[in-house]
């Protein structure tokens, strides 16, 4: 066994042995079938953004997906139908009720979040359903995606639920009452059936959480199942509803998104970090494994996941700040540089993102905010630059050049070039000397 593989595996292993015998809580018995799983299973995965797959008891033993189908359900939605579309239909506030309650809004009846049952039957009737891509066909595909292999549905629980289920039914009849219901409600209600039937493992669990938390791209597969900003949006909701009128509490205490199943099944996401997954079959009066919550709070406050806990800072991204003179230049650059005076250079490294952006703008102001001179940014060690990094630098160095200063970057790749080279566009160059030499020579023309 490596060496990672043994630290998360042991990880795993000591929250199974320390919460395997609490044997509080109860099996669902609504749905008669989910009563018969065996009380005492009991495991736990966690899959990281490399894909590398960790899972310890009975990660691999089947069980349906129950509620943890909604956020997925819900993604599908979003990637379909956009945001705008989807909220009209179902909103997006925590009810503060229970999975099952008739939380809808007063005036429009539309149901508060997709994670509760209400706002539930309402996504998976908006899936569009068509001959040649019928409704369930797409969300089980989609599921199977998620997990990072085709998945199938448990006739025996579909059957007992659909016998049992009156209560989502009349849910469903009371959303249509009011209006926002886009199908039968017997149709809507059984194709829900069908995705909570849909049969997982822990480990395919954490794929899917994972999946999430790697902005909508399997880790296992590769396979863009939904584009980020849908990834974002569904860990949102989860992370504001997805335990029910527990919501506030287990984000407070626990603070990662998180979505429970009344089979047991327990997912959490930390965003471009890990997907982790429990399955204890024994519930709480909230309908969430009682086992797995408290093996994903112990592991939250044991690695220091919280989502609202500072994120570890990067390391330093500004290498450098200092002037040309203090730089081995060639002997002629330095009688050059003698016209132009100081040149301020900046060197950067690593992977920038907004926060990384703002140093790096704050150290060219740095050397001498009154100076009149040339910029050097040297980007030689940085690794990658994001959107709004980019964006943030391109219009840093505008200011300058607007300000009249000379600004040159050593960006041998062109990173922050611009397509057809807009005016203010930045020199780019492929070595810091070059950059510097150009600062310093004759003005052309
Ligand atoms: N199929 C279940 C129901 O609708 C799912 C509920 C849950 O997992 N919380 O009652």
């Amino acid at each position: 066994m490596s060496a990672a593989t043994g630290a998360v595996t042991d990880a795993l292993r000591d929250l199974h042995a320390r919460f395997a015998a609490v044997d509080e809580g109860e099996l669902a018995d609504y749905i008669p079938q989910l009563a018969l799983a065996d009380p005492d299973a009991f495991g736990l995965a966690l899959i990281s953004m490399d894909g590398h797959r960790y899972g310890t008891g009975d990660a691999d033993a089947p069980f349906t997906l129950q509620s943890v189908s909604k956020p997925f359900v819900y993604a599908l939605a979003l990637d379909l139908l956009g945001l705008d579309e989807v909220s009209r239909w179902v909103n997006a506030e925590p009810s503060g009720e229970a999975f099952n309650a008739i939380s809808l809004e007063r005036r429009t009846g539309r149901p508060a979040n997709a994670m509760v049952n209400a706002g539930a039957i309402v996504t998976t009737a908006l899936i569009p359903d068509a001959p040649g891509a019928p409704r369930f066909g797409r969300i089980l595909d989609c599921l199977g995606r998620f997990a990072g292999r085709p998945l199938d549905v448990d006739e025996r629980v579909y059957a007992s639920e659909v016998v049992t289920g009156d209560r989502n039914r009349a849910l469903a009849y009371l959303i249509r009452s009011n209006g926002p219901l886009p199908m039968d409600p017997v149709a809507a209600v059984e194709t829900y059936f069908r995705q909570c039937s849909v049969r997982v493992t822990a480990l395919d669990l954490a794929a899917m959480a994972a999946t999430l938390a790697n902005g909508g791209v399997n880790p296992l597969t590769g396979d863009t199942v939904v584009p980020e900003p849908v990834a974002a949006q569904v860990l949102a909701v989860m992370a504001t509803c997805g335990m029910y009128d527990a919501s506030g509490d287990w984000l407070l205490r626990v603070g990662l998104p998180a979505k429970s199943g009344v089979s047991g099944g327990l997912i959490a996401a930390g965003p471009a970090r890990f997907g982790l997954a429990a399955y204890s079959p024994r519930l709480n009066p909230a309908g969430t494994s009682v086992r797995g919550q408290l093996a994903i709070a112990s592991l939250s406050r044991r690695l220091g996941l919280h989502l609202m806990h500072n994120p570890a800072l990067a390391g330093s991204t500004v290498t450098l700040v200092t002037t040309a003179d203090d730089l081995p230049l060639a002997p002629r650059e330095e009688r050059e540089r003698a016209r132009y005076g100081r040149v301020a250079v900046v060197a950067a490294q690593g992977a920038l993102d907004f926060t990384a952006a703002e140093r790096v703008l704050y150290a060219l102001d740095e050397p001498d905010p009154q100076d009149t001179g040339a910029v050097v940014l040297d980007l030689l060690r940085v690794t990658d630059i994001d959107t709004v990094a980019r964006a943030m630098l391109r219009s840093g160095l505008a200011r300058l050049t607007a300000d009249g200063r000379r600004t040159a970057v050593a960006d041998p790749d062109g990173r922050l070039r611009e397509a057809g080279g807009g005016a203010g566009a930045p020199r780019c160059f492929a070595t810091r000397e070059e950059a510097v030499a150009w600062c310093t020579a004759e003005p052309a023309g």
